[in-house]
């Protein structure tokens, strides 16, 4: 049993680092300004660490865990990115999420490098009381890492708003005084942001909004949306589709999805999860497979889970005629050549689901000058910067007549190159 799991394990993670660099070879060869030494600098992390610390159990017993957290680059400011509690966390995985967070930073044009912490644990298995001893160990071993000039973690998968409180409170209580600028995703009342909780997945469908327009597909109440993962992002994501109009036809988390074609009623479905613990089983709606998710019949599909969901093994029956990914790296590199070939229209990670970075940096921003901002101000700021992204993706598409994810990738190596250069190489 547990070798098999291990074995899974390290299938995993060589594959969400593949991906991300497999990317980067493709995006690189546009690039024919960008000189060689550049190129192989950026495809390495700047620094990584790695730590295995104890933590008391509620029955008195020590566990020892193991957290990771990579710089990928810091070329254009401190380095940004989520802490993901996972079992499946790994450090080729941080090492992929680190570098997806530099390019995304680039992308939107915010004036961060990336980076990505996570911790190998399954955070539904420890108590609150657990949780936070595990945050709190593992915020004072990362004390020589982040501060708010250096780096800047924030929530990812399996983290919340009470992670980003503990870790706050373990660097303040450090320092002895507060400096809530150390991370973002926190409450609101300790120095968190309007809007943040929302940010990603009101993103994504600004994003996939952009993406109708341009094909000529007004009409909301006419196209439908498949979401595949019901945590922070894919929720939101659900709930703003619907309040917009759209017809969200499918939804899963981790146990399975739930499917009816006349649309789901999202904000009964998230009661229904609340209280159930799983969207399945939802009156009015048939219950399917994750798997049967992203093959279900729509228009929009919105992988919002993890990595490597969508392969050469599933591709060929996507049926949905745009790609929004919520997830970071939900697409290999084989599959997005398939949906390529079948016409699918992707809008790529680093894009779709830079709403949460965007709302941080805003976060970021509030607390280094204590003054904050109401939710009007968020969101009209969050849409501004998106869509001037998309519209810089798509610019990037047409100039060099590639699709949107390489163009992405283009866009942003190019802005990191670009300060690389102008910096030179130290010393
Ligand atoms: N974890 C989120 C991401 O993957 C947000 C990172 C941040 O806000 O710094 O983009």
């Amino acid at each position: 049993m547990v070798a098999v799991m291990s074995r899974i394990k390290t299938e995993e993670q060589a594959d969400a680092y593949k991906t991300a660099l497999a990317q980067y070879d493709r995006a690189t060869q546009h690039l024919k300004d960008v000189s060689e030494d550049i190129i192989e600098y950026m495809r390495y992390p700047r620094r990584e660490f790695a730590v295995n610390f104890p933590v008391r159990r509620d029955n008195g017993m020590v566990e020892v865990f193991t957290g990771y957290r990579v710089h990928h680059n810091t070329v254009l400011g401190p380095s940004k990115g989520g802490i993901r509690y996972s079992p499946h966390v790994t450090l080729d995985e941080v090492r992929a999420l680190a570098m997806w967070m530099t390019w995304k930073c680039a992308l939107v044009n915010l004036p961060y490098g990336g980076a990505k912490g996570g911790v190998v644990v399954n955070p539904q298995e420890l108590s609150q009381g657990e949780l936070e001893r595990l945050t709190r160990r593992y915020a004072s071993e990362l004390i020589p890492l982040i501060n708010p000039q250096m780096d800047i973690p924030a929530p990812d998968m399996g983290t919340n708003s009470q992670v980003m409180a503990w870790i706050m409170d373990t660097y303040s209580m450090t320092m002895g005084y507060s400096v809530p600028a150390v991370v973002t995703g926190k409450p609101i009342p300790i120095g968190g942001s309007e809007g943040r909780t929302e940010a990603t997945g009101r993103g994504v469908i600004i994003c996939m909004m952009e993406a109708l327009k341009q094909h000529g597909e007004v009409d909301a109440d006419k196209i439908s949306v498949a979401i595949q993962g019901f945590g922070n992002v894919g929720s939101n994501a659900a709930r703003y589709a619907q309040e917009m109009g759209f017809k969200v036809v499918a939804v899963s988390d981790i146990t399975g999805g739930i499917y009816n074609p006349n649309g789901l009623d999202i904000p009964a479905v998230i009661e229904h999860a609340r209280a159930t613990g799983s969207v399945q089983n939802f009156p009015e709606a048939e219950n399917i497979t994750n798997s049967e998710l992203l093959t279900v019949e729509c228009d929009v599909l919105i992988p919002a889970a993890m990595e490597n969901q969508i392969t050469a093994a599933n591709a060929h029956e996507v049926r949905a005629r745009y790609v929004i990914e919520g997830a970071n790296g939900p697409t290999t590199p084989e599959a997005d050549d398939i949906l390529n070939d079948h016409g699918v229209f992707l809008v790529p990670d680093v894009l779709a689901n830079a709403g949460g970075v965007i709302v941080s940096y805003f976060e970021w921003v509030q607390d280094l000058q204590s003054f904050f901002w109401d939710q009007d101000e968020v969101y009209r700021q969050l849409r501004r910067i998106m869509v001037k992204a998309y519209d810089f993706t798509l610019a990037t598409a047409e100039k060099y007549k590639l699709d949107m994810r390489t163009a992405a990738q283009v866009g942003a190596i190019e802005r990191v190159a670009a300060a690389i250069k102008m910096r030179g190489f130290y010393p």
